[in-house]
């Protein structure tokens, strides 16, 4: 019986998922997939395309070929450019928030130990960021949950990388 373009298709997509290498399960994934991309797990064929088509160029690829995001390389500002390059059903914009992920601040900040430094509230494009002054010329860095998207733009600003932002545990596939 002749093959239909849709079987063939159908065909095509299932031999690239054959080929491509799976996350191991029990293996713990700590990597910041790119926002939306709910399904990685089971729709990511490691074709790779979504990583060039990011503006920012912070989607890189792990050593298994699928997309990871570095915010220390820059941040994400939604523009959906790695959405519109995925050839398959990774991404569902539908859902919200784009990422579940973790943000804190550690204790190398400047602003915390008595130096003056404003670099992660000036950086905030959501002014998700309040430095008030503490007794002793310090200051406390207070993020509000609610207005963060985790972006990332105040980890690549931070001169004290007392940023971190991570995969929310409940999703980390650990
Ligand atoms: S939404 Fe845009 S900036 Fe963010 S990771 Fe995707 S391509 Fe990059
Ligand atoms: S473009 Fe889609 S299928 Fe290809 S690596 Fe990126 S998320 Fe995976
Ligand atoms: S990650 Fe959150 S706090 Fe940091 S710059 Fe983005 S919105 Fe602001």
């Amino acid at each position: 019986m002749p093959v239909t373009a849709k079987q063939a298709t159908r065909r095509e997509f299932l031999n690239r998922l054959r080929s491509a290498p799976v996350p191991q399960s029990g293996v713990p994934d700590r990597a910041i997939r790119p926002p939306w991309a709910h399904h990685i797990d089971t729709q990511c064929t490691a074709c790779g395309d979504c990583a060039p088509a990011c503006p920012e160029g912070i989607i890189g690829l792990d050593h298994n070929q699928y997309p990871v995001v570095d915010f220390s390389k820059g941040e994400c500002t939604f523009c959906a450019a790695c959405v519109d390059a995925c050839p398959e059903d990774v991404f569902d914009t539908t859902q919200e928030p784009a990422w579940q992920l973790d943000i804190a601040v550690g204790n190398t900040c400047f602003a915390e130990k008595g130096i003056y430094c404003r670099s992660c509230g000036d950086s905030c494009p959501e002014s998700a960021i309040r430095i008030p002054p503490q007794l002793g010329g310090r200051a406390r860095v207070i993020i509000d949950e609610e207005a963060c998207t985790k972006c990332g733009a105040c980890l690549s600003a931070c001169p004290a990388d007392a940023i971190s932002i991570t995969p929310q545990k409940e999703y980390s596939h650990e």
